[in-house]
């Protein structure tokens, strides 16, 4: 990886580090979890032994404390190997840091130090089968009953949730009162009434299971994070930090993808001379470089931006954007300079195709970002 501004000495070790592992054991398993559809929690103990499933938390709560630019880097490396495996990690941090961010020290001392040794597994329920892209029409209610309350609804596409040991569902409190009559709880997944259907079958990210959840079940109120109705708040903060997860794997896929196509147009012979010969090819590949250049400097401005303790809505946003649709791009062409071969399902280019997809959709779609972004123009 190429030292870019601002990255410190301390990130660059620590990517090394994730790099030499996610290549000596993501890389070799991720066509099988694709062909398969299997879980990349089977990363759990390598992924938690490094440390990985606490990287978005501080020390204090069981975390390694390393910058939001290590994060960020540590991503990229898993997910220049494995897009599944990236994808687990960043439905666990979407729970965990709702508990850091939503919750109290009582409940954060509940879950963090063992969801951040990879002891426990968290999934996010924010997405219903009737509200995606505008989860204030949730239809999912809590309603309080004495210390407890009574949580009824469905949730759809949630990642993690039959594996994962906790669940953050969103539900609305007061149903009159839009976005801000939405809370948060924690629902462990031994509560009786909460039934996970089995996995969805997926285009790509194959080993990053989706489920749906029924729920009909009492949860205490001591779950709650924080007051009923800052739900939606700390979802939205969650939502920022995560579309830099999901930039990262943009720009994690995105570098495998650009390596694969400039080797394969170094070594592929047409008419006796290589394919990196032809100018249509170099230009193919020069628009490949400027996108993952722009999606790199895009992210590392978001994350210096979140490093300083500043809302960085708008730069995630962006980040998320312009990676996700770069990397459309970009596994798009280095299929097209493979040819026939990169249709095959012997080399990875069409499991980069279709793992890159998903990240136009899920934690806000392209839409949803260019309607964020336009709202803070709008706004200033
Ligand atoms: C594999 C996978 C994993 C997921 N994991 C999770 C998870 O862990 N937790 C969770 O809560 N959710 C998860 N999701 C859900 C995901 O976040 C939603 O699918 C996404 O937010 C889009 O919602 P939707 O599917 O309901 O589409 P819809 O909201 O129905 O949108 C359909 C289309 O309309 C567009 N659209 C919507 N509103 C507008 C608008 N105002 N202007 C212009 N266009 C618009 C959208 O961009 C989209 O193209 C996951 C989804 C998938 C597929």
């Amino acid at each position: 990886m190429n030292p870019r501004l601002g990255v410190s000495d301390d990130d660059l070790e620590i990517a090394a580090a994730i790099g030499r592992y996610a290549t000596a054991e993501l890389a070799p398993l991720a066509a099988e979890l694709d062909e398969q559809a299997r879980s990349a929690t089977c990363h759990l103990p390598g992924l938690s032994a490094l440390g990985v499933m606490g990287m978005n938390l501080p020390e204090r709560w069981g975390g390694p404390g390393v910058s939001p630019t290590a994060l960020v880097l540590a991503i990229v490396e898993i997910a220049r190997c494995c897009a599944a495996t990236a994808s687990m990690i960043g439905a666990h941090y979407l729970a965990t840091d709702s508990v850091l961010i939503g919750g109290d020290d009582a409940l954060r001392a509940r879950y963090l130090p063992r969801a951040a040794q990879g002891v426990i597994l968290g999934a996010f329920a924010l997405t219903e089968p009737r509200a995606g892209s505008n989860p204030a029409d949730m239809s999912t209610r809590a309603r309080r009953d004495g210390d407890h309350y009574h949580l009824s609804g469905v949730k759809h596409f949630i990642s993690n949730a039959g594996e994962a040991d906790f669940i953050v569902v969103y539900a609305k409190t007061d149903a009159q009162a839009g976005s801000r009559g939405i809370s948060a709880f924690v629902v462990d997944k031994d509560a009786p009434g909460l039934q996970i259907s089995q996995p969805e079958k997926l285009m790509g990210i194959r080993g990053g299971h989706a489920f749906e959840l029924a729920l009909d079940c009492r949860v205490p109120a001591t779950q709650r994070l924080g007051e009923e109705g800052s739900g939606f708040r700390t979802a939205m903060k969650v939502l920022d930090n995560s579309r830099l997860d999901v930039a990262a794997t943009s720009l994690g896929i995105a570098e495998a993808a650009l390596a694969a196509a400039v080797s394969w147009s170094r070594e592929r012979l047409i008419g006796g001379e290589p394919l990196a010969e032809k100018q249509g090819i170099q230009w193919m590949l020069a628009d490949m470089k400027l996108r993952l250049e722009a999606a790199w400097a895009l992210t590392l401005q978001a994350t210096h931006k979140r490093g300083s303790g500043e809302r960085f809505s708008l730069e995630s946003a962006m980040a998320k954007l312009v990676a996700s649709e770069a990397v459309g791009f970009i596994t798009d062409r280095a299929l097209q300079i493979h040819g026939g071969y990169g249709y095959t399902r012997d080399m990875p280019l069409e499991r980069y195709v279709r793992d890159a997809r998903i990240l136009r959709i899920y934690e806000g779609s392209s839409e949803i970002q260019r309607t964020i972004i336009a709202r803070h123009m709008l706004a200033a």
